[in-house]
């Protein structure tokens, strides 16, 4: 094994409507889909997409969504052996609501992702200390986020932290024991408290946060790109212009592809450079895991 997500895994159940029922009220929609999200299943399924030999330590709900879970990542060529089922819970679901002018409403319930605990790690272990990276985001409980900084630490293998979404609680001194901290403009700012809309404004931002100690922050700033901050070393990765038709999971394609191409061949910029074109290039089709070309999409879309 290549890399390990220790993650969520979530049923996007998307409405199609213009109009919201009130208290009370029953109203017909035209249209629905069903997907399969998570940040930790997206980062999963990027990486593996590309070629990355990937496994999952994972919680899905006692329920109909579980097997096609699995399956899914089955599909792409995730190892899903340490996805199990959370007795007498749901499924994490992301009930969505999409108007005609793309804007989303979104409710997130955690579900099965919100028993993932260090036993599940635990459980894993074996299999995870032959991976040379682990990936975590912040849809799992934190005190599992920080079990899984510490069993890394403890066994050699570095971490990429994507703090997402953000939790204003989060222990900065577990971000510094990883190796890359990961987050996207907005969780900088709620991170940090300080603002970030413009490119000055995210480099204070980051500066603060490296005052803590962190090994490697990389910001990702939607369509402006990327920066690389370590010490007082600033890399800018310019984005890749694209015609953008749907922008969910970018992020996580970002992250996944990073992943890859940094185990690969451990170098930061190049591995950056990869993740803004790979990200680039799954904003121009619809949906998230979907959107994510696999690695002869990837090469085509590189020519
Ligand atoms: P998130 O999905 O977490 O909000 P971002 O919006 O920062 O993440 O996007 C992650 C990365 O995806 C960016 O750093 C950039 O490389 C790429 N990206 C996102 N949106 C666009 C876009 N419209 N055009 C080109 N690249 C994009």
């Amino acid at each position: 094994m290549d890399i390990a997500v220790i993650g969520s895994n979530m049923v996007d159940l998307i409405t199609y409507t213009n109009t919201m029922p009130k208290a009370g009220e029953t109203l017909e929609a035209p249209d629905f889909a069903l997907g399969c999200g998570g940040k930790g299943a997206n980062q999963a399924v990027a990486a593996a997409k590309l070629g990355a030999k990937v496994m999952m330590v994972s919680k899905v709900g006692e329920d109909i969504f579980a097997e096609n879970t699995v399956k899914n990542l089955q599909q792409y060529g995730v190892d899903a052996r340490h996805v199990t089922v959370a007795p007498g819970t749901s499924s994490g679901v992301a009930p969505i609501f999409v108007d005609d002018q793309s804007q989303n409403r979104i409710l997130i319930i955690k579900g099965a992702n919100a028993k993932l605990s260090a036993a599940d790690i635990d459980a894993a272990a074996e299999q995870l200390k032959a991976c040379s990276l682990i990936v975590l985001q912040l849809e799992i409980p934190l005190p599992t986020v920080y079990y899984a900084i510490d069993f890394a630490r403890q066994h050699g293998i570095k971490v990429i932290l994507n703090p997402a979404p953000a939790v204003a609680g989060l222990d900065i001194d577990y971000a510094c024991q990883c190796e890359f901290f990961m987050p996207n403009e907005t969780e900088l700012e709620i991170l940090t408290g300080l603002p970030t809309s413009t490119d000055e404004e995210v480099l204070r931002a980051g500066q603060m946060l490296l005052g803590r100690g962190l090994k490697n922050l990389i910001i990702t700033l939607g369509n402006r790109g990327s920066v690389w901050m370590q010490g007082d070393t600033v890399h800018r990765i310019d984005p890749t212009v694209v015609q953008a038709v749907d922008t969910s999971g970018a992020g996580d394609a970002f992250i996944g592809c990073f992943a890859h191409y940094w185990v690969q061949h451990g170098d930061i910029a190049k591995a950056m450079q990869s993740a803004s074109a790979y990200a680039a290039c799954s904003v121009t089709q619809r949906g998230t895991q979907r959107s994510y070309p696999d690695a002869e999409t990837f090469q085509r879309f590189l020519t």
